[in-house]
């Protein structure tokens, strides 16, 4: 297996995905693999950058959606939700420009 560490080194900026919005507006993201912070931007297009923090008391919308125990992070600063990337295993080979 490769070193994760010197993968990581080479390989371009993982990116969050915009999965959609919540009902009152709010983004909801997946996270980019081994990403802990917002990569989400103002109107000004300044980066957020905000912390991930690990959400418990989210609303019956998400419920819904991912059921009570979903493991989700929400940003401190912007308030999107993020879900968590179920890719975390590095591929190598997979990102070619
Ligand atoms: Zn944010």
């Amino acid at each position: 297996m490769a070193n994760p560490k010197y993968a990581e080194a080479t390989r371009p900026i993982p990116q969050a995905q915009e999965l959609g919005l919540l009902s009152d507006g709010t983004k909801l993201m997946k996270r980019a693999p081994r990403i802990r912070a917002c990569g989400l931007k103002d109107e000004k297009g300044k980066l957020c950058a905000g912390h991930l923090k690990r959400w418990y008391f989210y609303g019956e919308e998400l419920k819904e959606k991912f059921g009570a125990e979903a493991e989700l992070y929400r940003c401190e600063k912007c308030k999107a939700v993020y879900l968590p990337n179920e890719e975390e295993e590095p591929r190598s080979g997979t990102i070619c420009y």
